[in-house]
Parts: structure tokens; sequence; C-alpha cells
């Protein structure tokens, strides 16, 4: 197959940083090239625009705020910001720089992968056999991947996560979860759907820190959203 994959560049300074991103992404099915400022960063996305650009704030020359500010004159393309500290998401959202995500450095490589998957396919690249998926269900062997990492789920784990992923936002009750995840306990409470849950959701964060995909919708019940 020669389609091409997703482009994605990576704007970084730090060496292992860039070279730790860059292999994940390829890693993960998509096409990194990395760059080390911000000036050249500039002129390739105007020269040749990438998928997505990954860009750090902190670079020699110009900063990664200045590289998003211009890139906007010009292109749409989507850019998820890397920052060292947490307060400065706020205040750059505050500014309206333009990026479409924020990652807070230290990130673990599978966060940002999680992270371009989920931008690529909200800016509605949705349908696109090109970005990989950020689920990988498997039904035969009953497993579940989340960016390349198997989650070690019980059988009723899988299910109920099976259940919910397949209509991402669709809020399932609890009493419908129940029907359709077929526990097998015949006399389940909410609260041991509750525990599954939380414990899917603990089993999440572990592959991946800092993505939440189950969201709990008060006096109703769940819903499953990237
Ligand atoms: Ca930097």
């Amino acid at each position: 197959m020669n389609v091409a994959k997703r482009r994605i560049l990576v704007v970084e300074d730090e060496p292992t940083i860039a070279e730790i991103l860059v292999d994940y992404l390829r890693h993960a099915g998509f096409t990194p090239r990395h760059l080390d400022n911000g000036r050249d960063a500039l002129e390739a996305i105007r020269a040749n625009p990438p998928d997505l650009v990954v860009l750090d704030i902190m670079l020699p020359g110009l900063d990664g705020m200045t590289v998003c500010r211009e890139v906007r004159k010009f292109s749409a393309v989507p850019i998820i910001m890397v920052t060292a500290r947490v307060e400065e998401i706020d205040r750059l959202m505050g500014l309206g720089v333009g990026a479409d995500d924020y990652v807070c450095k230290p990130f673990s490589p599978r966060e940002v992968v999680a992270r371009v998957t989920t931008v690529l396919r909200r800016i509605g690249h949705g349908g696109d056999p090109m970005i990989p998926p950020l689920l990988e269900i498997d039904d035969d062997a009953q497993r579940i991947s989340i960016s390349g990492e198997r989650l070690d789920l019980t059988p009723t784990e899988f299910r109920l996560l099976r259940l919910l992923s397949s209509r991402p936002g669709r809020i399932y009750s609890r009493a419908q979860i129940l029907d359709l995840a077929y526990m097998e306990d015949q006399d389940v409470s909410d609260r041991i759907i509750d525990s599954h849950i939380k414990n899917i959701r603990k089993k999440i964060a572990a592959a991946l820190p800092g993505v939440d995909l189950i969201h709990s919708v008060y006096g109703v019940g769940y819903r499953f959203e990237v």
C-alpha cells in the first residue's frame, strides 16, 4: 500500500525529547519529521505543510507562540503546543494564539501520540484510514489496545469498554450497560458497574497518563469520548 501516511512535524530543540517523540510517532504509523528551531519550522510549514505540528514553546530564535501566530496567518494546520508549565496553558488559551491542543512537559510520548490522533480525528480526518485508531479492538482475542499499549482487562471490563467505545459520545445508562454488555452476575447493582468503570479508567490512565476517555454523566450513566 503506497498511500501517504499522515505527516507530523515535531519542533523541539531538546534532541532526546525530539528523538523519543519521533520514534513513538513512527511506531504509531505516522510519518514524523523533526526540526529544532522556530524559523526553520515556519519556513517548512509554509513550503510544504504537514498534517499536524507538535510545537514546543521554548525554542531558540523564534519561540513557539510566535511561530503559531505566524502560521495562523496563512494556514489552519492543526498545532499541538508543548509547554513546560501547566499555568502557561491558561495564559496561552487566553491569548488566543490559535493552537488546537496543549500538552505539558514532562509528558509521556504515548500521551502525545494519543493527542495527535485525537486532534486529527476531531478536525475532520475522522474516517481517514491513515490515522491509526486510538483504540484497537481485537474481538477474537478479547483484547483492547490503546495507542499500541495493550490493556489488561477482565472479560467484563472488555465487554464494557467495547460497548461504550462502539458509539463515542452516546450516553449509556447503567441499565443499558447491564443489558448490552451482558454481565454474567445475576444481581449486578449500579455500584458494581461503577466499580468496573473505575477499574477500566485506572487501566486506561496507566497506559495513557492524562487521557480520560470514559466520562460520568451525573444522574444518567457513562459516555465514551476521545
Ligand atoms: Ca524547548
